[in-house]
């Protein structure tokens, strides 16, 4: 990617870059298209048994973005990108010979069902007054790494990309068709903030659950940003592009996936970390992980499906409501006694607050994240419990296993 650090370190390292926030945002072609940098500022609580009880804004620092709609636009309507783009999805079978059974073949987005699902909706749905275009749905695919920070000076930030589903999985794996955008770089709470807040606490340190809690206020708050007025305007009546083909479209935006580790997304579904129900996708307890891929664990992982709904809504706005308006601590009992069953956390989900009022599930989008959650971590303690069971019955066995894996390379080439 022609990511240009060295302008993005030299905005950074201004002095006071946050008194220019407001201004129109500035340009840089090299970073595709124009960049805005909106000032994030966060809400903190002071409950009742400090010095200062109450709640106070906290200007917690710069977000570095690219409004939503024109990463679209300029996607769409670029020429080399358009001959790749699928505007209708479709069902890709497989039949080797006329006298086999079609299989059906899952690999790209714009032939899955959750396309096709997404495409008939929009289709079935009543178009906007007067206008007879072409509907078509753009399938963006969000990924960000928070726990993989780069350093600039003393800001560290974490990227956020944004992929399309119209386009090929073949080309957006590859480098060279800069199929992959950056759309953000998320900051974390400045190091000024345990000052700021100490002021407030008569000198004392924040607590751990505070500082959680600011650290999502301060995610979702520059999600919120990105998920701009702009944005919602263009999910609801969607974009007019004029396309290279000479066919002019209305494109409506809908979020299919969103990749992150296991720590990033306990914030974006704003569940506890490891709580008593740890999965970002269902309710499953801890007591029953052991369970996992039985056929009961299987069903109920749809019908323990964690679904965005105006219960879970109700309980996270009587949880801020304790903790702003009444000055409860944020881990306090009351607020826990609302909170804690279904591992939830008392934050305003940006996803939620947006989109929920289309229809829109936050939990769906949140992928199984292959390196983190399968090559380095369940399939890593897999192998190692084989690698043990190997040479708890014969301890040349692991030699063999050597052995066999040198062999079958050779076989093979080298991947
Ligand atoms: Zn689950």
């Amino acid at each position: 990617m022609d990511t240009n650090w060295r302008r993005i370190n030299k905005e950074l390292g201004r002095e006071q870059p946050v008194e220019k926030a407001d201004e129109e945002g500035w340009k840089d072609e090299d970073l595709g298209g124009a960049w805005v940098e909106t000032p994030i500022k966060i809400d903190v609580p002071f409950h009742s048994q400090t010095p200062f009880p109450g709640h106070e804004e906290f200007l917690a620092g710069t977000l570095f973005h690219r409004p939503l709609v024109s990463v679209i636009r300029e996607k769409i309507a670029n020429p080399a990108v358009h001959p790749h783009l699928h505007y209708e999805p479709y069902e890709l079978f497989w039949q080797p010979n006329p006298d086999s059974e079609a299989v059906r073949v899952h690999g790209e987005l714009y032939t899955s069902p959750a396309f096709i699902d997404a495409h008939r909706k929009l289709q079935d749905s009543p178009p906007e007054p007067g206008c007879d275009l072409p509907r078509v749905v753009v399938a963006m695919m969000f990924g960000s790494d928070g726990t993989q920070l780069t350093t600039f000076g003393d800001a560290e930030l974490g990227p956020v990309y944004l992929c399309f589903g119209n386009e090929s999985k073949d080309r957006r794996s590859k480098p060279a068709c800069h199929a992959v955008e950056h759309v953000a770089y998320f900051e974390k709470l400045p190091a000024d903030f345990k000052k700021f807040a100490a002021d407030h606490l008569g000198g004392k340190v924040p607590n751990s659950a505070i500082m959680a809690h600011c650290q999502r206020e301060m995610y979702h708050e520059q999600w919120s940003t990105i998920l701009d007025d702009e944005f919602i305007e263009a999910y609801r009546h969607g974009i007019v592009i004029d396309c290279c083909d000479g066919v002019r479209r209305r494109f409506y935006p809908r979020i299919f996936t969103y990749s992150a580790d296991y720590p990033e997304k306990v914030v974006l579904a704003s569940i506890r970390n490891l709580g008593f129900c740890p999965c970002p996708s269902c309710l499953i307890s801890k007591d029953r992980l052991h369970r996992m891929g039985k056929p009961q664990d299987m069903q109920q992982r749809r019908t323990l499906a964690r679904v965005d709904d105006a219960q879970r809504r109700a309980h996270v706005s009587s949880a801020r409501k304790l903790i702003y308006q009444d000055e409860y601590a944020v881990n306090s009992e009351a607020v826990e006694k609302i909170l804690k069953a279904e591992s939830l956390v008392p934050t305003d989900n940006a996803f939620s607050k947006k989109l929920s009022p289309f229809g829109f599930n936050v939990f769906d989008m949140l992928l199984v994240d292959l390196m983190h959650e399968i090559e380095l971590g369940v399939w890593k303690d897999l192998f190692i419990h084989l690698i043990r069971l190997l040479d708890a019955v014969d301890k040349t066995l692991k030699y063999e296993l050597d052995r066999r894996y040198v062999v079958s390379l050779h076989a093979n080439g080298p991947f």
